[in-house]
């Protein structure tokens, strides 16, 4: 028999529903070969400076000249009282607010590596920062693990993979 669509990989019957299952007659999957592909310019606009400064292997924050809070990922603008922020070279390591693994890895993380991401309360900072831990080794992925920031030696498809974070 001839496919009637040409990107339909498979389709998955629903299973067993759960009782009560509210979507029961929603469970069946078509699954699509889909490949999009596209590019554009994108400006880092007033964030630039952040991610010039990873490529000299620092990490700028910014501070509220009102208030003091330091945040990173960096604001131009303070959003508690709406003041311009100035830059600020933070430390490099910090702790481990709350870590996640994922199932996937993806192709902008390292290909097969498996993907580790955490909110990381860098030193000096008032907000937490979403980045990549790596080389995990022994340690569990806990709240408080302390971290340094480790700097890619090879060239990266964006400023965002130049570093991450490892168990200090
Ligand atoms: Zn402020």
């Amino acid at each position: 028999m001839t496919e009637l669509v040409k990107r339909k990989l498979e389709a998955r019957p629903a299973p067993e529903p759960d009782p009560g299952d509210p979507f029961a007659a929603f469970r069946e999957v078509e699954i699509l070969d889909m490949q999009m592909a596209f590019g554009f310019r994108h400006s880092l606009g007033k964030l630039s400076r952040f991610f010039l400064a990873l490529e000299e292997r620092k990490l700028l924050g910014t501070v509220c000249p009102t208030c003091g809070k330091v945040w990173l990922p960096p604001r131009p603008v303070c959003p508690d009282d709406l003041a311009v922020t100035e830059w600020r070279e933070l430390a490099q390591r910090g702790r481990l607010a709350v870590g996640s693994l994922s199932a996937y890895s993806l192709k902008t993380a390292g290909g097969d590596r498996q993907l580790m991401l955490g909110y990381v309360e860098v030193e000096g900072a008032s907000t937490l920062i979403l980045q990549q831990i790596r080389n995990l080794g022994a340690h569990a992925l806990e709240p408080g693990l302390p971290l340094k920031i480790v700097w890619s030696e090879e060239a990266v498809e964006h400023p965002m993979e130049l570093f991450w974070f490892e168990p200090a």
